[in-house]
């Protein structure tokens, strides 16, 4: 990656998979993708080598496919590795998970069996508060919290909608099931709503089919969850099939 004359400024933020800092530019942001895994709300916690990285240019090379399908979102370009520009957004504190079979949380809250298909996928919202242990949200919880403008809520769903139909069919093409996913959106200074955060093994799950019923099939972070090791080496996969998808991602300018 070549160097941009963009100067990186002070720690603005901290979170657990990235920090974002300050640039010289006015409305640019650059973020810096960690190696440290953390999951069960930061109660387990590891460093994994290379994670940061691998995930840095999943993330990239996604929101770019994104962007070429018409989903908008806060991606301008890469900076050296591990290190990407974003536009500046304020984080609506919302989790919107998107599910195609059910997983995970799901099944300890419903009786539905690990792998059934959800058609349409399931749309759950989440309040995005780690003292609060990120809470599913109901309608009314969420209209009482009052997070959203009117119509925000449809146009939010909406964007999810789309996310899901791009990736689900980019991820098929290279043999990996996209079983569910969570997203944030930030707003801009117009009050924009625009796709942020990230997309990564970290925060999908993804499942090789070419690996059906086995944990092998496993290629995201509950690798880590469930201690099955090989987390970097799953993800490394990923990213291999993802290159598979379109040219390396843009440098900033
Ligand atoms: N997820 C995430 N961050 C969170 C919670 C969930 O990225 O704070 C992702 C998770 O990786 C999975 C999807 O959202 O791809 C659905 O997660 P679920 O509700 O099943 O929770 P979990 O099984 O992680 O407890």
């Amino acid at each position: 990656m070549t160097a941009t004359a963009l100067t990186i400024g002070p720690l603005l933020h901290e979170g657990k998979a990235k920090k974002v800092f300050s640039t010289d530019r006015p409305g640019v942001l650059a973020v810096a993708f960690k190696d440290d895994a953390t999951a069960f709300n930061a109660q387990k916690k590891d460093r994994l080598a290379g994670k940061g990285v691998l995930n840095w240019e999943i993330s990239a090379r996604l929101f770019e496919l994104l962007e070429a399908e018409g989903v908008a979102n806060h991606y301008l370009g890469c900076l050296e590795p591990g290190w990407m520009a974003v536009r500046a957004v304020r984080i609506v504190p919302l989790e919107v998970v998107l599910r195609n079979r059910a997983a995970g949380s799901l099944c300890r809250q419903l009786p539905l069996a690990p792998d059934t298909p959800l058609e349409p996928a399931l749309l759950d919202l989440y309040f995005k508060d780690d003292g609060l242990g990120d809470p599913l949200l109901t309608e009314a919880r969420l209209d009482r919290l009052g997070l959203l403008q009117p119509g925000e809520r449809e146009r939010l769903e909406s964007l999810a909608r789309q996310v899901n139909a791009v990736l689900s069919r980019r991820f098929g093409e290279v043999g990996i099931d996209l079983v569910d996913f969570k997203l944030e959106f930030g707003r801009t200074d117009d009050g924009t709503l625009l796709l942020a955060d990230e997309i990564s093994p970290d925060t999908c799950r993804l499942w090789d089919r070419g690996q059906p019923g086995s944990t092998d099939r496993i290629l995201d972070k509950d690798r880590f969850r469930q201690d099955l090791g090989g987390l970097v080496e799953a993800y490394g996969e990923v990213l291999k099939r993802v290159q598979g998808l379109g040219q390396s991602p843009r440098p900033y300018r």
